[in-house]
């Protein structure tokens, strides 16, 4: 696999990369005002912003399309700073392309789709861009493997990986279960990539970035993606895990006060057991939770039938 080397992902050893921007591009104004106020914290590298959402139902917002690329264009001549942008088809890659954004990435719902990465990855070949890939929705290293491997069976030689949690019916408080274990193991089989984190879509709720952050900070991870828009609450799409500028900027010096020096020098397998039995033993917490839940409504379902509560049935 090729090194990132020389590529706009590559920072300075010790330091984190920062990709920041809105979860979705809504109008011009919210784009510009965010990326502002964004370049002003002196943490961010990269402007993020999603321009077509890959939804979960229908009939949410999905995306301005391609009329919202001018803006980040805007934007990243304000700002001189680089922009990064989602990508799940030939023609989005071909309109991102003309647009002269800097940075794309595969969505998670994306790298679970084999003929959507190969359609991408053929639409790239011959381009010279970083890609970073989001780990697949579903916990499955070889799909995330699979989809690196097609990007560079293209020819691109700038790839970095995104942990951003995965499906589970035992994710807990989280919106996407982070299985740390899984992300560790798919930077050992890639040590030259970097690793960024996305505490956002795992956590789901931004008041819970900071100790999704913390973790990646001590599993040296290279860097984060980060949500952000100049008013959350009203965020067309992913409101509760959005933060303001200012609220990333308090994050990030907590991460800097955390002293960020450790890079990823490999894992032996003790540490991935440990993840693992942490993350068994979340999983196995909240299942026995669901399980104390459903004996006590099976027992005062059969109170009810046997007549013990008084007033039912
Ligand atoms: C996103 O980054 O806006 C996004 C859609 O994330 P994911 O692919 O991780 O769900
Ligand atoms: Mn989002």
């Amino acid at each position: 696999m090729k090194s990132i080397s020389k590529s706009i992902l590559n920072k300075e050893a010790g330091l984190p990369l920062i990709i920041s921007g809105p979860c979705s591009a809504e109008t011009e104004k919210q784009v510009i005002a965010t990326s502002h106020a964004l370049k002003a914290t002196g943490y961010v590298d990269i402007l993020r912003a999603g321009i077509w959402k890959p939804r979960t139902r229908p009939g949410s917002f999905e995306g301005v399309g391609t009329k919202g690329l001018p803006w980040l264009q805007k934007a990243k001549e304000l700002t001189g700073l680089p922009v990064a942008v989602e990508v799940a088809t030939a023609r989005q890659v071909e309109d991102v392309l003309h647009f002269g954004m800097d940075v794309v990435w595969i969505g998670a719902r994306t790298t679970a789709n084999p003929f959507s990465v190969q359609e991408v990855a053929n639409a790239l070949k011959g381009v010279d861009i970083p890609v970073l890939v989001k780990n697949p929705t579903n916990p499955d290293i070889d799909l995330w493997m699979g989809a690196v491997e097609r990007l560079s069976n293209a020819g691109l030689q700038h790839l970095g990986l995104i942990h951003r949690g995965f499906s589970s019916c035992n994710a807990g408080e989280y919106r996407n279960a982070p299985m740390w274990q899984l992300a560790m193991e798919m930077k050992s089989k890639n040590p030259e990539m970097i690793m960024l984190n996305d505490p956002s879509h795992i956590s789901g709720k931004r008041n819970g970035l900071a100790q999704i952050m913390r973790k990646a900070i001590d599993l040296s991870f290279d860097g984060f993606i980060i949500e952000s828009h100049i008013d959350p609450e009203n965020a067309w799409s992913d409101a509760d895990q959005q933060v303001t500028p200012k609220m990333l900027k308090d994050l990030l010096d907590a991460v800097k006060a955390q002293t960020i020096v450790c890079r990823f020098g490999g894992y032996s397998s003790e540490d991935f057991l440990i993840q693992q039995i942490n993350q068994l033993e979340d999983e196995l917490r909240i299942i026995n939770n669901k399980r104390n839940g459903a004996v006590t409504q099976l027992k005062v379902k059969s109170d009810i039938h046997d007549g013990k509560v008084p007033g039912r049935r």
